[in-house]
């Protein structure tokens, strides 16, 4: 757990009843601490407060920290709560959980996640939302030259999403809901806010979706398009079936 001076562990309990280990940190006495805005160190805590986050499980059971935090004094910023090294800002969760949460939630369903760690799912969503977020920002598509476009559903017939993938770094770097013309003014958009450029955008593979088709020639005005293969044969497929009935019928009668 990586406690470290000022902190120590003060007291420890597993409750074999109630499936849990609780672990009580405080810190020294007399301990001084940076300000978390403004960074002044030595500031001196002016009162404390219990923080309590869960953490990973030790011996299958959850473990939950119960942080005696300080508030400090900073003469620049006024009375603030310190940051504690286990946790980010106001998350339920320590930075250990989290990343499980994280890995977790690429392999299943964040529900099942949810049900798997017993805890909310929503509260998990916090978790997932602030660092796709944050990663987002960092995102940089100003090499993004080739792409595809596609459209797929939550339920079948229904709730309809599309998808951006950058075919060099076979990456997905865009997703927004909807299958019509404006989901590729979005992707436009999201292209300019992550340093790219839309006339950067030399060539586009989507199927024959005409709102598509009407999109890319109006929001990427340099990028040629070329109809993916799997798109060609299903309908090349579903022509030669039509034939085959017609001559079916002919045959019958
Ligand atoms: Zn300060």
């Amino acid at each position: 757990m990586n406690v470290e001076e000022p902190w120590c562990i003060k007291d420890r309990k597993l409750d074999s009843e109630l499936k849990k280990l609780d672990i009580w940190l405080d810190f020294k006495r007399g301990s001084r601490f940076p300000c978390p805005e403004c960074g002044k160190p030595n500031c001196s805590a002016y009162d404390t407060r219990e923080k309590v986050l869960r953490h990973i499980n030790y011996f299958q059971y959850p473990t939950y920290l119960h942080i005696r935090t300080p508030r400090v004094m900073c003469s620049n910023c006024g009375i603030l709560q310190i940051r504690v090294p286990w946790a980010r800002g106001l998350s339920h969760f320590t930075l250990r959980m989290e990343a499980m949460i994280l890995e977790l939630a690429q392999k299943m369903p964040v529900l099942q996640v949810a049900n798997l760690l017993g805890e909310e799912d929503k509260k998990l969503w916090r978790v997932i939302h602030h660092y796709v977020d944050e990663a987002r920002s960092k995102e940089d598509f100003s090499d993004v030259f080739v792409i595809g476009v596609d459209e797929t559903s939550r339920k079948k017939g229904h709730n309809y999403i599309t998808l951006a993938v950058d075919f060099e770094d076979s990456k997905v770097i865009f997703v927004c809901e909807g299958k019509d013309s404006s989901t590729i003014t979005s992707l436009s958009e999201d292209l300019q806010n992550h340093n790219g450029d839309p006339s950067n955008i030399k060539s586009v593979c989507c199927d024959m979706s005409p709102s598509f088709i009407s999109g890319i020639s109006t929001e990427l005005p340099k990028a040629e398009i070329t109809f993916d293969k799997f798109h060609v044969m299903q309908a090349m497929n579903e022509a030669v079936d039509e034939v085959r009935k017609e001559e079916q019928k002919k045959i019958r009668n």
